[in-house]
């Protein structure tokens, strides 16, 4: 299952520019809040530098990056868990993603209607944040009244239910809620969306992406750090005008406004790593590839990311770390110089490295 990253936002606060500019993809972008009306999904490159220096080193004929999934979710208004605007569809779509990109419109833009009257981030964050705890809210009472139902045998899940709605109520995210490991698994069972990892991006101005001071941008940044979770600032407009340029032309493009690297290559890389995910490689004449795992995973079941043959009629894998490839320049200097490790079924695979796996069935 590939990993999806879900943009949410109240209307009009650039999640479908930047979806499109994430995608190059078709989604509908329009001065009208719901122009979104199915949630449009794009797959991605998950950009690393890394792979070009193998491929140079190892004379590759072609590069293949790992990919994550971005979905646009049609905007959310307020009482949408009472089923305004796209209410329970728009909920029902959160479900199923693994992280969420709240987008927050910190941008001033006369001829751009904000629903909610004026520009307001941290007003707008609470709004949306409020609509998922009351969707959790809706979702925990309904199973409490089932569990309750069913005897001594819930009555441990009714504890645990009850302290999370205590927790939701008083405005707290499930995700902030400490829980014994024993309970890890119902509470996961309940697929709560505000047990999601988020991460913030404010779409700010041109202006304030090169330095302008944003008294908008200030208080969301206020509001985001007492929280454990990122926030970006980019700009959509601009991430869209970098569609169709060269790289060259991109580099030259974001020096001039200072910027090193594109916000969407930092949202990608942040998706991927609050998603818990590394890279290893593989490394070969024909191509480098690029596998993704989640941290924690031993050599058998990261080569069964390749092929179900490699994690069932494992051996052993041979592991050079990115650095060490690197450094040596190539697979025979490494074995020389002792850099190639044997690594056997309870190794964890880390992230750069270099895999070659021996099976056998
Ligand atoms: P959504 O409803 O959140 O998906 O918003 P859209 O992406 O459809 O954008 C709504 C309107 O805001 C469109 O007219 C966009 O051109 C405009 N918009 C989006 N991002 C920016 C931005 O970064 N700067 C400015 N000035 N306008 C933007």
């Amino acid at each position: 299952m590939p990993l999806k990253c879900g943009i949410i936002g109240l209307p009009n606060v650039g999640k479908s520019m930047l979806f499109n500019a994430l995608s190059n993809g078709n989604a509908v972008s329009a001065n009208f809040p719901f122009c979104t009306i199915e949630p449009n999904e794009g797959k991605v490159w998950v950009p690393d530098k890394r792979m070009e220096l193998l491929a140079a080193l190892a004379n590759s004929k072609q590069i293949v990056p790992t990919s994550i999934e971005f979905v646009d979710i049609a905007g959310l208004v307020k009482d949408a868990h009472r089923g305004e605007g796209l209410g329970n569809k728009f909920l029902g779509n959160i479900r199923e993603v693994d992280a969420i990109v709240h987008v927050i419109r910190c941008f001033e833009d006369e001829n751009v209607e904000h629903v909610a009257g004026g520009i307001d981030p941290v007003f707008d964050k609470q709004v949306i944040e409020h609509e998922l705890r009351c969707k959790d809210i809706d979702t925990l009472t309904k199973r409490l009244e089932k569990t309750a139902k069913s005897g001594p045998k819930g009555q441990q899940e009714c504890n645990v239910l009850k302290h999370f709605l205590a927790e939701l109520e008083r405005g707290n995210d499930a995700r902030t809620i400490q829980i014994e490991d024993i309970d890890q698994p119902v509470v996961r069972d309940w697929q709560l969306l505000t047990t999601k990892p988020v991460i913030y991006f404010a779409n700010v101005d041109e202006a304030t992406l090169v330095g302008k001071k944003s008294p908008h941008l200030m208080a969301l940044q206020e509001a985001v750090a007492e929280q454990d979770a990122p926030l970006l600032v980019g700009c959509a407009a601009l991430e869209a005008q970098l569609n169709g340029l060269t790289d060259e032309e991109k580099q030259f493009f974001l020096a001039a406004y200072q910027l090193t690297e594109s916000g969407l290559t930092k949202l990608i890389q942040c998706a991927y790593t609050t998603l818990d995910l590394l890279t290893y490689f593989t490394v070969g004449p024909e191509e480098v590839r690029a596998w993704t795992i989640t941290k924690g995973t031993k050599a058998p079941q990261a080569g069964g990311v390749i092929h179900s043959d490699f994690q069932r009629g494992f051996i052993k894998a041979e592991v050079i770390s990115f650095e060490d490839y690197a450094a040596f320049k190539n697979e025979a200097a490494c074995r020389k110089a002792g850099k190639l490790r044997i690594e056997g079924k309870d190794y964890i695979v880390q992230d750069g490295d270099v895999v070659l796996f021996r099976f056998n069935v």
